[in-house]
């Protein structure tokens, strides 16, 4: 078990996690119904474990964020390379988000899932939604979300993004923007100071960076087990399997969109980096099973930094720009996902989506993934508002989300792995493009790295 790599300890912890859910949801010998034990000794015992590794990676976040990104501007000598980095970085991430929006209407469009779900069907499924309270409040939460995030002025994004506290925005993980904002701020000030006076400075964040970088190896050593709590945890609280049914051939769609994504990405990383996109994905493997695990890019964040820089070989000074920003606004697992579960929404409830509404679908979105928090969950509040957008009616928007419910954690774990995969590769090709994308510190497999597959 010692020398087994890290990837393949995360997965074993996975299937095992996975097979001790199923059995704890088959255990229950209590008398009364409302309790049941053994999903009662998963959410007391197990799941815990699985939150104290969220934390603990949440709780490095915003350190790393500070310390890597200011030091890495402060490397990069002149303000030219940053906006190039910049730049690059913004385009390339709108051009990959339109791209998975496009494939995934594509899919949904051939395959039409939700067209043969009967009136009988759908009668049945509405009654279902209408008679389970807490389905009822779980998408009335989520609508209301939507709400209060679309409430706001049209340059409230932009506003959003420059704190007037450093402090108070270091207190909130959900600040993330406005931390990075800061950051580049300091690091570009830095830059245009003596550097006799800045030498220390620099000197601290470098430091400070490598002791964050190792504090994800250390919390690393626990992710097998982590990963196992949590999945043990999804799996006592998983949804209806009859309704699951009804849904495969949605899970499928946006499964098959999902994948044709990674390809696009490996792809991407051969043509424009000359690498083995195998070698590529082997790199990334434990990041991605955390994105899986936790359902966050927030909280994979410090996981993707740290393959990225270290096991793929892109420096710090684009990795600490490029990560951060992608994990808050680049989602294309989402955005693609949004699109299939807007089109399989108004075919199964019968709403006709005109050509012009499948353009909406496009722009909204791309903006919608945007504006989707990295945490789980978030691309169904903002599913939402693409809804609304294309018009569906208030009444049967609630029955839309209610039907897609209890299949979305499964597919956020599947999209949050797109999404991360996703920052990696634009992280990859901007290295590559301003000459930041060297030989990885740790290799990962044995094969020439530049190596046809
Ligand atoms: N869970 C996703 C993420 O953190 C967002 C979403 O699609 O819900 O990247």
């Amino acid at each position: 078990m010692k020398n087994l790599a890290l990837h393949w300890k995360i997965l074993i912890g996975m299937v095992l996690g996975v097979l001790f859910g199923m059995g704890m949801t088959q255990w229950d010998s209590s008398t009364t119904p409302e309790i049941h034990e053994g999903v009662k000794f998963v959410n007391d015992w197990i799941a815990p474990i699985g939150t104290i590794f969220i934390n603990l990676l949440k709780l490095i976040a915003i350190p790393l964020i500070l310390a890597s990104l200011i030091k890495g501007i402060a490397d990069l000598g002149d303000i030219t390379k940053f906006s190039q980095i910049g730049g690059r970085t913004i385009g390339i991430y709108l051009i990959t988000t339109i791209i998975a929006v496009s494939i995934g209407l594509t899919v949904v469009n051939v395959i039409q899932p939700g067209a043969d779900i009967s009136q009988e069907t759908l009668d049945k499924l509405i009654s279902a939604h209408n008679n389970d309270a807490s389905a009822v409040a779980n998408v009335n939460k989520k609508m209301a979300t939507a709400q209060s995030q679309k409430g706001s002025g049209p340059l409230a994004f932009v506003v959003d993004i420059v704190p007037n506290n450093i402090f108070k925005a270091t207190t909130d993980n959900g600040k993330m923007l406005q931390v990075i904002f800061f950051a580049l701020f300091f690091g570009i000030s830095l830059l245009l100071i003596d550097r006799e006076k800045s030498v220390y400075v620099k000197g601290f964040f470098d430091g400070l960076n490598e002791v964050i970088l190792k504090m994800v190896d250390l919390i690393m050593i626990i992710a097998p087990y982590a990963v196992f709590a949590l999945l043990a945890g999804v799996i006592v609280s998983a949804g209806d399997p009859e309704i699951l049914v009804e849904l495969i051939k949605y899970s499928f769609t946006v499964l098959l969109g999902l994948l044709s994504m990674i390809v696009f990405y490996m792809t991407l990383v051969y043509f424009f980096t000359g690498r083995s996109p195998i070698g590529f994905i082997k790199a990334l493997i434990p990041a991605q099973l955390v994105a899986f695990s936790t359902s966050s890019s927030a909280a994979t964040l410090p996981v993707t930094m740290e393959r990225v820089e270290e096991h793929i070989g892109v420096e710090k000074e684009v990795t600490a720009f490029v990560c951060p920003v992608g994990a808050t606004v680049n989602m294309d697992g989402t955005s693609l996902y949004q699109a299939v579960a807007a089109v399989f929404i108004c075919l199964a409830l019968k709403h006709d989506l005109s050509f012009a509404d499948q353009l909406t679908i496009i722009a909204t979105a791309t903006l919608a993934s945007i504006g989707s928090a990295a945490v789980p969950g978030a691309g169904m509040v903002m599913l939402v508002v693409v809804l609304e957008t294309i018009g569906l009616p208030q009444e049967k928007l609630a029955i839309g989300l209610a039907l897609i419910f209890a299949v979305d954690r499964p597919l956020d774990m599947c999209r949050t792995v797109v999404n991360v995969t996703g920052d990696a590769t634009v992280a990859m090709l901007v290295g590559k493009s301003v000459g930041k994308l060297g030989p990885p510190r740790v290799k990962d497999w044995d094969d020439n790295l530049d190596a046809i597959i």
